[in-house]
């Protein structure tokens, strides 16, 4: 069994999917990502199809198929769970000469719907003479490589993005950035990076990449982050794609907001890709929701590298009275004052908290200890600090 492989542009094309469940609920998304006007047939539909319809982004009858339903359409796909009224909708389609992809019966169907992956604009679509799970298989293996640049994809000079990209790279482990910062990443000409981005993210980078480690810079009469700001700039206005990579989303506690401004004031066109924040993934890295139904109903990001008192801009009483989880951030050194303002401000001395130290890294540790000890417990950076019920009712992983 082989195919012919072909492309179709289905922008403003009608599409006829008969068949409300899981497998057009599949299908959907991605014809509507080709831009096909969908007519969807289906006496039932799941509730995300019936979302699509609600909002207008599908048309659907809800209705059993009845002949003349595929007048209009360029491609039919017959998903419903009878085989009856899936070969009806196919003989029709023959005899009107439109392809057809019937879901139930490969072997009776006359198109096929192949494994399909795309990354960074590049789509690729793997059949199998038949077998779906082997062509599953290699799909994956290519989108593996795709994403982790074994196979390499370049782009043409003039196809690069411009300017700068403000990159999260999540909390440690190189896997948890998004696809869209690691498509950006493969395309860069300058990272400037950061001691909190993973580094096996810059192990990846080709020879050619310049990687300015931000942590090295010098900076005489100006802070680094004012040489950052510069060091971004100028590789920008030469032309060149620069990506600041930052740990975990670079607009919490990562100062994200004076290098959009830098960029901005420059006018260097800039785009922000946010990162999953140590702040939440740490915590669920080890078994801590930051927030448990039942438990409490809000929780709070805070910054310790200043102590409480007159100059930290917390509300530290305030956090104190309150019941809600608090996770602090650079708070290893200030923890003993920070514990110490909580349970004046109200908090139990008993309060559970969790240490979780290199989160998401293969040097992840957790310790916990009651609010009352947390000066006097073990704890290094990185570290976050989570205070609260939900630290006492963390699972193990
Ligand atoms: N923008 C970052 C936070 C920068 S502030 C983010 O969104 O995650 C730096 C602080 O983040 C560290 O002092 C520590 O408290 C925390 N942190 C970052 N990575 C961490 C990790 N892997 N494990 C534990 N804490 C981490």
């Amino acid at each position: 069994m082989s195919v012919y492989e072909i492309g179709l542009r289905l922008q403003g094309k009608s599409v006829l999917v008969v068949g409300g469940g899981s497998i057009a609920g599949r299908r959907v998304p991605r014809l509507l990502a080709a831009g096909a006007r969908v007519l969807l047939v289906a006496p039932e539909a799941t509730t995300t199809l019936s979302d699509y319809a609600a909002a207008g982004e599908i048309q659907w009858e809800a209705r059993e198929w009845r002949s003349g339903d595929g007048d209009d359409a360029w491609f039919v796909l017959a998903a419903t769970d009878s085989p009856e009224v899936n070969a009806a909708v196919a003989a029709e389609a023959e005899a009107r000469r439109t392809w057809c992809v019937r879901a139930d019966d490969a072997a009776a169907s006359d198109a096929w719907t192949l494994a399909q992956t795309e990354f960074d604009g590049i789509s690729v679509a793997v059949s199998a003479s038949g077998d779906p799970r082997r062509a599953a298989s290699v799909r994956d293996a290519i989108a593996a490589g795709l994403r982790t640049g074994d196979i390499d994809a370049p782009r043409s000079r003039h196809a690069r993005p411009a300017g700068v990209a403000l990159v999260g790279a999540g909390p440690g482990d190189a896997d948890l950035i998004t696809l869209r910062g690691l498509e950006l990443l493969r395309q860069a000409e300058v990272v400037v990076s950061d001691r909190l981005a993973p580094q096996e993210l810059l192990d990846m980078l080709g020879e050619d990449v310049e990687i300015v480690d931000a942590a090295k810079l010098p900076y005489g009469r100006h802070t680094t982050q004012e040489q950052i700001n510069a060091v971004m700039v100028e590789r920008a206005l030469e032309g060149k794609f620069v990506v600041r990579l930052k740990g975990g989303d670079g607009f919490v506690f990562g100062r994200g907001a004076e290098e959009l401004d830098a960029c901005l004031e420059a006018g260097v066109p800039v785009e922000v890709v946010p990162g999953l924040s140590s702040s939440i993934a740490g915590p669920a890295a080890a078994g801590i929701p930051v927030t448990e139904r039942g438990v409490v109903h809000d929780f709070t990001v805070a910054t310790g590298h200043v102590p409480p008192g007159p100059q930290s801009k917390v509300n530290w009483a305030a956090l104190g009275a309150g019941n809600g989880t608090v996770v602090l951030l650079m708070a290893v050194k200030n923890r003993a004052a920070i514990a110490a303002a909580l349970i004046e401000g109200g908090r139990s001395p008993q309060t559970p908290v969790r240490i979780v130290e290199n989160a998401t890294t293969k040097n992840q540790t957790v310790r916990n200890c009651a609010l009352a000890d947390l000066g006097v417990t073990e704890a290094h950076h990185p570290s976050v600090i989570v205070i609260g019920d939900v630290a006492g009712r963390a699972r193990e992983l």
